[in-house]
């Protein structure tokens, strides 16, 4: 049966619906409504209209944030399926996303929102972090389920309301997710609206939200920012990231390889914190790349729906084709391929797990955010160098330093400029209570935990003398 849009509650059809591909085909297998400027329209005016009743109990948003956790959670065979159509990532993987969705879900509903009580000599004030009013959601191809998730969490539990939009390759979870909770919601508090774009820019566009949330490419973002900035609206950008994983001198290559390996092709690399490029010292350098190339070569690649597959095709033919383009350009600079090397010939987007040694640091697969299947491993010879090396990015989202010694690699990994850093694991810090966000062009703003939270909302002050003070 296709899946409608949510629109104040209630199923909306569109004008008309465009094609979904299973990167693992190639080929169209479903198709998704578009939302037409109209149902847009009216998918701000419910929000706005629900706004009201739903900021104002805090209580029934906590249970109703519970019921949708757990709606989630009786959903995931469904929804893990779904994800694994579109996306392409291993059911176990998809599963996990949808997991994560649900745990984002329950952790917001239990998170403390209550005034805050501030002392004066001779006044008190009462600080109360009060919603903003309509949330604008656009979410990228790569987590279409948690992303959702990491945003409509935090933004319901503070008392806004939603209209979400998820990446025209991946629509069919966020359907799925909308029809699943319109009854656990009252009507236009959350509303899912799907389509090409550029339904992402009038949804930016449009006068009704007070704050745009939003995770994507930089490139984007920056159109995002510049959109918000005529209304003088709130933004969060989730963007790119290019971590850096330090490997220092004293680190065993066998230890480490098979979490350095899956924090960097996970996902098919698709991870905005994915470890993007390696940095070992020279001594180790060899028996890690040989220790990389190892899992590489004999990881199950396949399709996502098939058992025992650990590595899915890449989302889109584009990003496969940009990813194998960074690979000849490299090898063609001189670089080594250690593993992998060409993506796979026919119709699925897949490209096999490919390690590169002998890179430079001005090669494009360094320089770029590769946002795929392959690793780049360079060799540093002293940490001063590797920490300039490393920071040496536009990016700097979350980062690593693995080392023999936790606190020698704790006082690297300090010295990074990221908004997050691992010690002997990656993006370790991924957790809904957490801050997560990056510096530099992987975008202002965090989500998750207290600090993502705040994002939603605005602090209401307000300062009185003691009951019995007459003036
Ligand atoms: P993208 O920027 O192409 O698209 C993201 C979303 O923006 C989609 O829903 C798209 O339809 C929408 N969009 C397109 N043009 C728009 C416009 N003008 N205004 C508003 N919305 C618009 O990104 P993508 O290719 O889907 O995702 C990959 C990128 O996302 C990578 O760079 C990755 O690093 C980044 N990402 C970041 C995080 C993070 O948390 N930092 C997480 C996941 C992905």
């Amino acid at each position: 049966m296709a899946l409608t849009m949510t629109v104040d509650g209630r199923p909306a059809a569109g004008a008309g619906t465009f094609d979904v591909v299973d990167p693992a085909t190639g080929a169209v297998f479903a198709t998704a409504p578009a939302c037409p400027p109209e149902l847009l329209d009216r998918a701000m005016a419910a929000a706005t209209a629900a706004y009201p009743g739903w900021a104002h109990d805090g209580e029934a948003r906590r249970g109703a944030l519970r019921a949708a956790a757990r709606a989630v959670l009786g959903a995931v065979a469904d929804l893990a399926a779904l994800v694994t159509a579109e996306q392409g990532k291993p059911l176990a993987e998809a599963t996990t996303e949808v997991r994560a969705a649900a745990a984002w879900l329950h952790y917001f509903a239990g998170i403390e929102t209550g005034p805050q009580i501030v002392d004066g000599r001779r006044d008190t004030a009462i600080v109360t972090a009060r919603p903003l009013g309509v949330v604008a959601a656009v979410t990228p191809w790569n987590y279409p389920l948690a992303l959702a998730a990491w945003k409509i969490a935090p933004a319901l539990r503070a008392g806004n309301t939603v209209v979400l939009k998820p990446s025209p390759h991946t629509p069919l979870a966020t359907l799925a997710l909308g029809e699943l909770l319109r009854d656990l919601l009252p009507p236009g508090v959350l509303n899912v609206v799907t389509g090409p774009d550029p339904l992402g820019a009038w949804l930016c566009a449009h006068p009704v939200p007070r704050k745009i949330t939003f995770t994507g490419s930089t490139a984007t973002g920056r159109r995002v920012a510049a959109e918000a900035a005529t209304r003088l609206r709130r933004v969060t950008l989730e963007l790119g990231g290019n971590d850096a994983a330090l490997v220092l001198d004293d680190a065993d290559p066998a230890r480490i390889a098979d979490d350095l390996f899956w924090a960097a092709f996970a996902n098919s690399g698709q991870m905005c914190m994915a470890v993007k490029r390696v940095y070992v010292a020279r001594p180790v350098h060899d028996a890690l790349v040989e220790a990389l190339a190892d899992r590489a070569a004999t990881v199950p690649m396949g399709p996502g729906a098939d058992p025992g597959v650990r590595l899915g095709p890449v989302t889109t033919r584009a990003q496969q084709e940009y990813v194998a383009g960074l690979v000849r350009a490299a090898v063609a600079g001189g670089a080594t391929v250690a593993a992998g090397g060409r993506a796979a010939d026919g119709p699925g987007h897949f490209h096999p797990p490919t390690v590169l040694s002998g890179v430079s640091d001005t090669d494009r697969v360094v320089t770029e955010e590769q946002f795929g299947p392959v690793l780049p491993v360079l060799a540093f010879d002293d940490v001063e160098e590797a920490l300039t090396r490393a920071d040496a990015t536009p990016f700097g989202l979350t980062a690593s330093v693995w080392s023999a010694d936790p606190d020698r690699a704790a006082a690297v990994a300090a010295r990074l400029d990221v908004g997050q850093v691992s010690v002997n694991a990656h993006a370790a810090g991924v957790r809904p209570d957490l801050p997560f966000g990056g510096r530099k062009d992987s975008g202002p703003g965090v989500e998750n935990g207290h600090w993502g939270l705040a994002g939603y909302t605005q602090p209401h002050v307000l300062v009185r003398p003691p009951s019995d003070d007459q003036p």
